[in-house]
């Protein structure tokens, strides 16, 4: 079955750290009621995020929705700057991460140790968006298994571990799984989730359970990007060392 009017852009912003750029991958999907953003970008990269939606020919004005795969700040960076920009955008995410979304909980790794590695304005910034947070609406919660009318039909995945509300997100029609940070790809190989970002890194590996059994083409990795080398035979050995 194919739809012409349906598509799957991976864009791709950099993220100045010390020690050069740092690449992520957010996700454009065009469907015919407008395009759904995965993911938002850092704080501070929402003129970045603006010129890579219109290098695709795409306008702030036909964002309809974002779906976030969690909260950490590379991921929810311009979801404040979203809002002032488009008012009726929708804004969806699991149950488990909604609390965090919309400030009633703080974002769990968001912690003084981190913020003293932001550069004074991107943590002006930071600030700036955790006042936005309680204006955030919810307008979809998820749950593991939901199959969102975008690209066909696309599976709902709760990954939990790296946050509690974490989730990828399964085409099925294309064989490709959106990791978000379930996997990475370091040097060209595709690996769990970081250690060092992964507050319940025995959850997170159990997690990678729920992923053996998709046909897969192809995986993105939030970090690292594309991974197409017999992706189901990796991530099944990956998941061997779960306990
Ligand atoms: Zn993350």
């Amino acid at each position: 079955m194919s739809h012409p009017t349906t598509s799957i852009t991976v864009l791709n912003l950099q993220i100045p750290t010390p020690s050069g750029n740092s690449p992520i991958f957010p996700v454009m999907l065009s469907d015919v009621d407008g395009v759904t953003l995965v993911d938002t970008g850092m704080i501070g990269q929402f003129a970045e995020l603006q010129s890579a939606l219109e290098q695709e020919g795409v306008q702030l004005s036909d964002v309809k929705r974002v779906i976030i795969t969690h909260q950490d700040i590379d991921h929810i960076g311009n979801v404040g700057a979203l809002l002032d920009a488009i008012p009726d955008l929708e804004i969806w995410a699991h149950a488990d991460e909604i609390p965090y979304l919309t400030g009633e909980k703080p974002l769990i790794k968001f912690t003084p140790e981190r913020r003293a590695l932001l550069p004074a304005p991107v943590l002006a910034l930071a600030d700036q968006l955790l006042l936005q947070l309680p204006e955030v609406n919810i307008s979809r919660t998820l749950a593991d298994g939901d199959i969102l009318p975008l690209q066909g039909g696309t599976q709902v995945i709760h990954t939990p571990g790296h946050t509690p509300g974490h989730i990828c997100l399964y085409f099925g029609e294309q064989q490709f799984l959106l990791a978000a940070d379930e996997l990475r790809v370091v040097d060209d190989e595709l690996v769990g989730p970081a250690p060092q970002a992964t507050p319940d890194m025995p959850e997170a590996l159990r997690s990678l359970k729920k992923l053996t059994d998709l046909k897969l083409n192809k995986v993105l990795c939030y970090h690292g990007g594309e991974y197409m080398n017999d992706p189901a035979q990796r991530i099944a050995t990956l998941a061997e060392s779960a306990e």
